[in-house]
């Protein structure tokens, strides 16, 4: 019996952190929870570490700090709060891998320190790709680590190359559902409110990407991921719409022959295979059936009504901090959404109008993006 493996799980109170320690709960004899860190959700991390009995604990947010310390202080668990310290918390030796869940730009700082420390990454935080996707990856191929990726389009991409690492991508196809408003046209998207978007057709996930999956900029930022997660050049990488999400994605190789990855739309399934690589864990999750999906069909992403999937496009061909402009500008736009400060199509105007508007760094370093990140979103807010 080989040693457990001991995991970090940084945002452990949101939909993908609560996800992976289902997955951690299930398998006991194979994984240990060594960290757990959360935004605010004070009740829950408790919970959760009294569960999982953590070496440590990250409350960020500092006002929390006292009930959780006060909870967890009959268990030998360290408690410890503020952002500063999810990113020193990385670098225990204790630790395995990393389990990046915290979600937007927030989750960069602490991804990078523990690559820094050369801790392997199971990477959900795409954000973190698109921010600095040249800078994290250089970096982990300097340290020798890997990134497992838990996004669930790349994981497909990830398990069809399993074995087939040494030979040229010629192409891969992202699958994207299109979300709750697909075949829906500008009239109809100018009127919709949170509410609707939030009811994604296929996946339960955190709000921002729910956002994200409704407007297809997820689908944008996905494209960033995926170029810098397998080294591929714009023209490498297509999407198509798939309502069902049981084809999370396709590789297409030099011969012309491709390999899809199936299955039911269920995260826990790429969590548990990043967590476990290289290998597969027996599971009870449910299985597809054919005879449920007589169809599976696929159509052309309509980039004219959803205009993101075409900024990131652009954004990732411009290169530079362009992505980091992109990503921090639908940042604020979608936080806005959420509150009904903006309409549904006016988060692209604002993503357009901070491309065009903040002054762009052709080879930026690590001070250039969180620079970047700030005065876009001063530009954003000011178009609320
Ligand atoms: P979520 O909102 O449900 O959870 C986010 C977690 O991060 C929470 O634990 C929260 O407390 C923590 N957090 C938020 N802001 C923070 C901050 N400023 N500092 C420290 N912690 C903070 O989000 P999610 O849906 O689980 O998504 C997490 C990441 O995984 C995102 O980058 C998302 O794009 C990616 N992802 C999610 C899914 C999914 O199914 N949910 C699928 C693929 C990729
Ligand atoms: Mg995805």
């Amino acid at each position: 019996m080989n040693k457990k493996k001991h995991i970090a799980i940084l945002g452990s109170t949101g939909s993908i952190g609560t996800q992976a320690l289902d997955v951690i709960r299930a398998n006991g004899n194979v994984f240990a929870v060594e960290v757990l860190t959360a935004g605010s959700n004070a009740d829950l991390l408790i919970k959760q570490a009294i569960e999982f009995n953590p070496n440590a604990v990250v409350i960020a947010d500092e006002t929390k700090y006292p009930q959780v310390k006060e909870a967890l202080q009959p268990h030998d668990i360290k408690v410890y709060a503020g952002t500063k310290a999810i990113a020193e918390v990385v670098e225990m030796d204790s630790i395995d891998l990393v389990l990046t869940a915290i979600v937007g730009y927030a989750g960069l700082e602490s991804t990078i320190a523990a690559i820094k420390s050369g801790k392997q990454i199971a990477l959900a935080n795409k954000e973190t790709l698109v921010v600095a996707g040249e800078l994290v990856t250089a970096l982990a191929k300097e340290k020798g680590v890997n990134l497992y990726p838990v996004d669930s389009e790349h994981s497909a991409i990830f398990q069809c190359l399993a074995g087939e690492f040494h030979n040229p991508i010629e192409k891969i196809y992202l699958t994207a559902s299109g979300g709750p408003f697909r075949g829906k046209d500008k009239a109809f998207l100018e009127t919709v409110k949170k509410e609707q978007a939030l009811k994604h057709p296929n996946w339960d996930m955190g709000a921002k990407i729910t956002i994200d999956s409704a407007s297809l900029m997820n689908k944008g930022l996905e494209v960033i991921e995926a170029k810098w997660l397998f080294g591929l050049k714009a023209e490498q990488i297509d999407v198509i719409v798939h309502p069902q999400s049981i084809v999370h994605s396709i590789v297409q190789f030099v011969d012309g022959s491709m390999k899809a990855q199936m299955g039911l739309p269920d995260m826990k399934l790429p969590i548990q295979y990043a967590l476990g690589y290289p290998d597969r864990i027996k599971s009870d999750f449910p299985r597809f059936s054919f005879i449920n999906y007589p169809q599976l069909t696929f159509e052309q992403a309509d980039t004219k009504t959803f205009r993101n999937l075409a900024l990131a496009f652009q954004a990732m061909n411009k290169g530079g901090n362009a992505p980091c402009v992109l990503n921090a500008a639908n940042e604020v736009a979608v936080e806005a959404f959420l509150k009904d400060k903006v309409g549904f199509l006016q988060m692209s105007d604002i993503v357009e109008q901070c491309l065009q508007t903040v002054a762009f760094i052709s080879k930026p370093g690590y001070t250039d993006y969180v620079e970047t990140d700030k005065e876009t979103r001063r530009v954003a807010s000011l178009m609320l």
